[in-house]
């Protein structure tokens, strides 16, 4: 779709704000390259694509004015790709993940941090590391944090997937925090991903044009190798592979439980996801718990002074690093300031009556870091970034008793369009608006017709033709992203979405517990109203011992207990128990195999069974 003369002219303003004439990233995301993939193209077993940055075509320099030049910079950033040194011994395989692999050679081998989204991008950076530095065997894994373009491939660098007995080495409760954030509200996660990151558009200019902090997540098979050495406080150290590590723990930053580390022999800081050339997410668009901005710009400033100083380059986990000892002191202080200034800016605000949605329109970061490149919302962005901190300390209300008990979006809309004068009234008000450029308001007004009568066609392409546009003049990629693909849904352009990853082998970690709360989530409550009774569990394996009761429609679960008046009894291996109680084996065939005894009433199982509600991966967002 063609770009308007407003927003051709909102990208000619972009050109004049920023200092586009300063090349340092693009200098410092090339030094030191080594080697690249000719084709990027990654296939899974199966043939089926994982990895490919052929569809975004040759990068210009000269922005096209369907992208946001500022954006378009960074997009150019974000897929360059290929082997790079960061200083002698320390190598970024970077552009084949939206995460960087890092390898750090030690005295036998060669220490794999963050092996990237998917075993077979993992796989192949590895192979383009070995291809230039020889075949190094893989003799420690770092994680430095929980998510999981930061784990989900490290099955792909050791032999057959097996680490055997290298160590895993990940900041404490990465465990935990790596299977519980796709547990709880996962699937409405996953279906709003497939906004934030674009993956259900065509790459390109008219399209996906990154989401700013890398190209997009691969999609290939996901593993999680558990750690088998935690850190635990600040200060700690290791020697792995001959390679001497100092730890700094940084939890409730980017992530529940992260870590940097500095290498003091080589002068080299890693800084996981907490400094990337871009501002960050206090909040994702997808949906995540509030994180900590306070905290984070805390972490950051103990970063420079134990470490700054000692370190000629920074290196992050996206993104490519930053050398020389000023220049980091320099980077790391905007980077805490950048976050010290959306949360103290926004509660200054807060405390004097203002709500989210009106600091958000107020804040403005200083000169100093709003014309610095990695200050620039790219990812996260400051307009959402302060609604994140409204919400971490007030809330979702504003304290406006109008907004105390509002109409749900559909019948909100009927009686709004019909205050309005009825649709047509509204659609040529509407047309008028978006032809003078008001696209915002032409998005909140015609949003209400769509709603009120999804069969509106005129109503839909105008409300796509408005998202488009305001896809295009967005500097940050998510929000582009989440604009183009709601324009798409709207034309009722159903593209298949990526094939399902295989969770499996993250579920095989939770807890007990966790497997018994995910479950209860999924509990219909009015339809379990109706029951009541407890079973008994025993996990042979492990000898632990956990009570499920159904009753007042929840489905709940206690460890170390045992209910005398249990309806059922059951005792079965660890490994079998999710595969139960989500339905892929029965409890009749468990015990047939001799895997699982049962005593008492088996039917209670396939009560609690029959109750599950699935989750919707295809739930509807830009239509009622
Ligand atoms: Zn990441």
């Amino acid at each position: 779709m063609s770009v308007s003369e407003h927003t051709a002219a909102h990208q000619r303003a972009v050109v004049m704000d920023l200092p586009f004439d300063d090349e340092q990233d693009f200098l410092d995301a090339q030094r030191g390259f080594l080697a690249a993939l000719d084709d990027t193209l990654i296939e899974a077993t199966d043939g089926r694509v994982v990895w490919d940055l052929g569809p975004y075509g040759e990068m210009s320099e000269e922005p096209p004015a369907t992208v946001n030049p500022s954006l378009w910079r960074q997009a150019r950033l974000d897929l360059i790709h290929g082997l790079f040194e960061v200083v002698p011994g320390i190598y970024q395989v970077r552009g084949l993940d939206i995460s960087n692999m890092t390898l750090v050679e030690g005295d036998t081998g060669v220490i794999v941090i963050d092996p990237l989204v998917s075993c077979e991008t993992a796989a192949a950076a590895l192979a383009l590391y070995r291809s230039v530095r020889g075949d190094r065997p893989v003799t420690a894994l770092i994680y430095t944090h929980s998510h999981i373009d930061h784990f989900g491939g490290a099955a792909g660098v050791v032999p057959d997937g097996d680490p055997g007995d290298i160590p895993i080495v990940a900041p404490a409760q990465f465990l935990e925090h790596a299977v519980s954030e796709n547990l709880q509200a996962g699937a409405a996660m996953s279906r709003r991903a497939t906004y934030m990151y674009g993956t259900l558009l065509p790459r390109g200019p008219e399209g996906q044009m990154t989401c700013g902090l890398g190209p997009l997540p691969s999609v290939g098979s996901l593993s999680l190798l558990p750690p088998t050495i935690d850190i635990t406080h600040t200060g700690q150290e290791l020697v792995l592979d001959g390679v001497r590590i100092v730890f700094q723990m940084t939890p409730g930053t980017e992530a529940p439980a992260e870590m940097n580390f500095h290498f003091p022999d080589l002068r080299a800081l890693c800084m996981a996801e907490n400094a990337t050339h871009n501002l960050h997410n206090v909040v994702t668009l997808r949906g995540a718990l509030v994180r900590d901005a306070h905290a984070w710009a805390g972490f950051l400033d103990e970063s420079i002074s134990l470490f700054a100083e000692a370190s000629v380059v920074s290196f992050a986990s996206h993104h490519w690093p930053t050398w020389g000892t000023a220049n980091i002191v320099e980077y790391l202080s905007k980077q805490r300031d950048l976050y010290a200034y959306l949360n103290d800016q926004t509660l200054r605000y807060l405390n004097r009556g203002f709500t989210g949605v009106e600091i958000a329109e107020m804040i403005e970061l200083p000169p100093s870091l709003a014309s610095s490149w990695h200050c620039r919302g790219y990812y996260g962005s400051v307009s959402h970034n302060v609604k994140a901190v409204y919400q971490r300390y007030l809330g979702w209300f504003d304290g406006n008793p109008a907004h105390l008990w509002p109409h749900p979006p559909e019948a909100a809309a009927v009686r709004y369009v019909e205050y309005m004068g009825g649709a047509d009234a509204v659609l040529e008000r509407a047309e008028a608006s978006f032809a003078s450029g008001d696209y915002r308001w032409v998005a909140e007004v015609v949003n209400h017709v769509v709603f009120a009568d999804p069969s509106n066609m005129a109503a839909r392409e105008l409300l796509a033709r408005t998202y488009t546009q305001m896809g295009y003049a967005q500097e940050n990629a998510t929000w582009r992203n989440f604009f183009l693909t709601g324009a798409q849904e709207l034309r009722g352009i159903d593209v298949a979405g990526p094939a399902g990853q295989n969770a499996l082998a993250l579920m095989a970690h939770i807890s007990v517990t966790q497997v018994f709360d995910a479950v209860a989530i999924r509990i219909d409550g009015m339809r379990a109203a109706e029951h009541r009774f407890a079973i008994n569990w025993t996990i042979s394996d492990t000898g632990e011992r956990h009570l499920l009761r159904l009753e007042n429609g929840v489905l709940s679960n206690v460890a170390d207990r045992h209910a005398p008046d249990a309806v059922l009894s059951v005792a079965v291996p660890r490994a079998q128990l999710l595969l139960l109680v989500v339905g892929m084996v029965t409890l009749d065939a468990l015990v047939e195999q001799g895997l699982a005894t049962a005593e008492g009433d088996r039917t209670a199982l396939d009560t609690v069974r029959s109750l599950l509600d699935p989750p919707d991966p295809k739930f509807a967002i830009v239509l009622p």
